[in-house]
C-alpha cells in the first residue's frame, strides 16, 4: 500500500484516486504503469497529450505524470493547458536531465508541481506521486474550507512584491529568504480552524524571533513564506541565522502539536549580485526550489555565477550578427575514418569562432543560444552556403572524397527553406548531391516528428544523405528512427565512453550495429579517443570512426593533407 495513512485515507474512502500517465513511448508507458501495480491508484495511460485530455474529460483524475518531449504537443504545453482546463489537477513532468532548463520555465509558471528524472527509481517515484496526491487533497481542503483565503494570498503576494521593489529602487542591499514548508498543507488539513491559526502564529513568531529586527515576514502561500531583510550587514552571520532557523523549523513541534514535525527548506538571494531587479531575483530564487539538490541541502544560496553566465550569454547573442558579417566564423573539418582500412573519404564540418573579447567560444554554446533567439537561421544559411562551396572545391581536387556532413539544427528543419537552399546550391555548383550529408540530432527529430519527417524526405529526394547525430544521449528510440529516411547513425561519445567498462552497452551496441546494417544504415562512432575503444568497435563491425584517436577537427589545409596522405597509419588494428 502506498497511500499515506492519516491524510489520504480519510479523504479517499470509497474511491480510488486517479493517476494519468502520458508518454509517447509505449515501453516507457508500460514500465511506468508497472511501478504502480501494488498501489491503490487507479492508473490510466495515454500515448499522447490529446489522448490524455480525452481521458481527463471522462475519468476522475487527480494527478498527471507527463513526459516532456512528445510529438505534436509537448509535456510543457500539455500541463500548461491542464492548468487552464483542469485547474485542480496536480501535474508533474518526468524527463531526462537534458530538459531540466526548459522544465524550470514550466515549474516557474506554476503549471507543474515537480520535475522528476528519467531513469527513475520506483521508490522515489512512488513517494513523489504520493506527495502530489497529498498536494491535491490539501489544495482542495484549503479551497473548500477557506474561500476568502485565495484573494488574501494574492494580495499578500502583491504587497510582498511591492515591498521588494520599493527597497530595490532605493538601491538598498536587500536579502530575500524564501521558506517553504512542504508538509504544512497536509498538517493544516488535519487541524481545526483555531489550531491551524495557532500553528501559523507559532511559525511566524519563530521566524521573527530569529531574523534581524528590521525584517518583514510575508506568508504568500499556505506553504511559502518570504522574508525581506533590508540593509543586510553580513552574509556570513545571515547564513548562521538561517541555519539555526531551519533547524528550529524542522524539529519536532511541542504542546498541542507534538505529534507533528515540519519539513522545511530555505533559499536566499541577495541583490544586486543575485538579480538586478525584483523579477530576476525572484525567478532565480524559484529556480532553486526546482532543483533536486535543494531538497538535500536545506539552505541554498543563489549562485552568482548564474548572473555571470547570463551576461556572457547576452554578449554572445549580441555579437552573432556581426560575426557573420565580418566573417569571424571559420569552418573546421574532422575526418571520419573507415574502421577497416584507415582511409578518410568523409568528414564533418564543425564551426569555430574566436570572439574578440571572450576568446574561443564553443559551438555548443553559441549554437544553442542562437537556437533560442532564432539567429540559428542566419548562421545555418551562412554555414550551408560556405560548406557546399568548399565541398564543391574539395571534390574537384580530391576524387576520393565521398561526402562532407553539415550539422542542421531543429529550427532549420521547421520550414522548407533549407530544401530550397540545397537545391539552389547543387544546381549552382553542378554538384553530386550524394556528396552532401546532413546531420540532425535525435532530439531535434523528436521535437516535431511529422514536420521533420516531411523535410527529411524532401532532402532525401534531392539526393542528400541523412545522418542521425548524438544517438544515445537520452531518447534513443530506434522505433522512431526506422520510419525516417536515415542513411547513417552516429553513436554519441557517451556510449563510446561506456563501451570499455560496460558489458550491457557492449551487447546493446553489437545488436544495434547489426540492426542498422540489416537496414542498410552505416554506423559512425563519435568521440573515440583510444585504441581499446577502436579495437572493440572494429570487432563489432562499426563502419566509421570519428574521434581524437585519429584527428581533431582541423583547418582546411590540414584536412586536405589528411586526404592526400591517407590512410592513417599505426592505428589500424589488423
Ligand atoms: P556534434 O555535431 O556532435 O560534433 C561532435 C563534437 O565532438 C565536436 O565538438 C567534436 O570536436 C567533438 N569530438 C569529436 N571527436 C572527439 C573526441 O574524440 N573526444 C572529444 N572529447 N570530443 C570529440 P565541437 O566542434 O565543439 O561541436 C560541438 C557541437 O556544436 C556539435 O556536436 C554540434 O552540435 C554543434 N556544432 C558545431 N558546429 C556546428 C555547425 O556548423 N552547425 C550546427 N548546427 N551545429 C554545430
Ligand atoms: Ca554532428
Ligand atoms: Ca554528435
Amino acid at each position: 500500500m502506498h497511500l499515506k495513512s492519516n491524510s489520504l485515507n480519510e479523504v479517499t474512502d470509497g474511491f480510488l484516486p486517479g493517476l494519468l500517465i502520458v508518454d509517447d513511448e509505449a515501453n516507457i508507458l508500460k514500465a511506468l504503469k508497472r511501478s504502480f501495480l501494488r498501489t491503490k491508484y487507479n492508473v490510466f495511460t495515454a500515448e499522447s497529450a490529446a489522448k490524455g485530455l480525452e481521458i481527463l474529460n471522462n475519468e476522475d483524475i487527480q494527478v498527471v505524470l507527463s513526459d516532456f518531449r512528445m510529438p505534436k504537443m509537448s509535456g510543457g504545453q500539455f500541463v500548461k493547458q491542464l492548468k487552464e482546463s483542469h485547474p485542480d489537477v496536480v501535474s508533474m513532468i518526468i524527463s531526462g536531465y537534458a530538459d531540466f532548463d526548459s522544465a524550470i520555465e514550466v515549474l516557474n509558471s506554476g503549471a507543474a508541481f515537480k520535475f522528476l528524472r528519467k531513469p527513475w527509481c520506483n521508490k522515489g517515484l512512488l513517494e513523489d506521486v504520493d506527495a502530489a496526491f497529498d498536494e491535491y487533497f490539501a489544495r482542495k481542503t484549503v479551497i473548500s474550507n477557506e474561500p476568502e483565503q485565495q484573494g488574501m494570498e494574492l494580495s499578500k503576494k502583491a504587497i510582498f512584491e511591492h515591498g521588494l521593489n520599493t527597497l530595490l529602487e532605493a538601491n538598498a542591499k536587500v536579502a530575500v529568504a524564501s521558506i517553504r514548508i512542504f508538509n504544512l498543507a497536509v498538517i493544516i488539513q488535519q487541524l481545526d480552524e483555531y489550531s491551524s491559526s495557532k500553528l501559523h502564529a507559532i511559525i511566524e513568531q519563530t521566524i521573527k524571533a530569529e531574523m534581524p529586527s528590521s525584517s518583514e515576514v510575508y506568508q504568500v502561500e499556505l506553504d511559502q513564506i518570504f522574508v525581506l531583510i533590508p540593509d543586510l550587514q553580513s552574509e556570513c552571520s545571515f547564513q548562521n541565522v538561517l541555519s539555526k532557523l531551519n533547524e528550529m523549523l524542522n524539529s519536532q513541534l511541542t504542546g498541542d502539536f507534538s505529534k507533528y514535525k515540519l519539513n522545511s527548506s530555505i533559499a536566499y538571494a541577495i541583490s544586486p549580485f543575485d538579480g538586478v531587479n525584483g523579477q530576476e531575483l525572484m525567478q532565480n530564487l524559484h529556480s532553486i526550489f526546482a532543483q533536486e539538490v535543494f531538497y538535500k541541502q536545506h539552505i541554498q544560496k543563489l549562485d552568482s555565477t548564474k548572473i555571470e553566465t547570463r551576461k556572457r550569454q547576452l554578449t554572445i547573442q549580441s555579437s552573432i550578427a556581426g560575426a557573420i558579417n565580418e566573417n569571424q566564423f571559420e569552418l573546421y573539418f574532422q575526418p571520419k575514418v573507415n574502421v577497416d582500412s584507415g582511409a578518410t573519404k568523409q568528414g564533418e564540418v564543425l564551426m569555430r569562432w574566436e570572439h574578440q573579447e571572450l576568446g574561443w567560444v564553443s559551438p555548443s554554446e553559441f549554437i544553442n543560444l542562437s537556437e533560442l533567439d532564432g539567429q540559428i537561421e542566419q548562421i545555418g544559411t551562412w554555414l550551408i552556403d560556405k560548406s557546399v562551396k568548399k565541398l564543391a572545391e574539395l571534390s574537384r581536387i580530391h576524387n576520393c572524397l565521398e561526402s562532407l556532413s553539415i550539422n542542421i539544427s531543429a529550427r532549420q528543419l521547421s520550414n522548407h527553406k533549407v530544401v530550397d537552399q540545397f537545391a539552389f546550391l547543387i544546381d549552382k555548383y553542378k554538384l553530386d548531391p550524394a556528396l552532401i550529408e546532413i546531420e540532425i540530432t535525435e532530439s531535434s527529430v523528436m521535437e516535431d516528428l511529422d514536420q521533420t519527417n516531411a523535410v527529411l524526405w524532401q532532402l532525401k529526394l534531392l539526393g542528400l544523405r541523412i545522418a542521425i547525430d548524438d544517438f544515445g544521449t537520452g531518447y534513443s528510440s530506434f522505433a522512431y528512427l526506422s520510419k525516417l529516411p536515415v542513411d547513417v547513425l552516429k553513436l554519441d561519445k557517451v556510449l563510446v565512453d561506456d563501451l570499455v567498462k560496460s558489458d550491457d552497452v557492449k551487447s546493446m551496441l553489437r545488436s544495434l550495429i547489426a540492426l542498422c546494417h540489416q537496414m542498410q544504415i552505416k554506423v559512425v562512432a563519435e568521440g573515440v579517443e583510444d585504441e581499446q575503444q577502436l579495437a572493440i568497435l572494429q570487432e563489432m563491425h562499426c563502419d566509421y570512426i570519428q574521434g581524437y584517436v585519429y584527428s581533431k577537427a582541423v583547418r582546411l589545409q590540414e584536412f586536405e593533407k589528411i586526404l592526400i596522405n591517407q590512410p592513417f597509419k599505426n592505428k589500424v588494428i589488423s
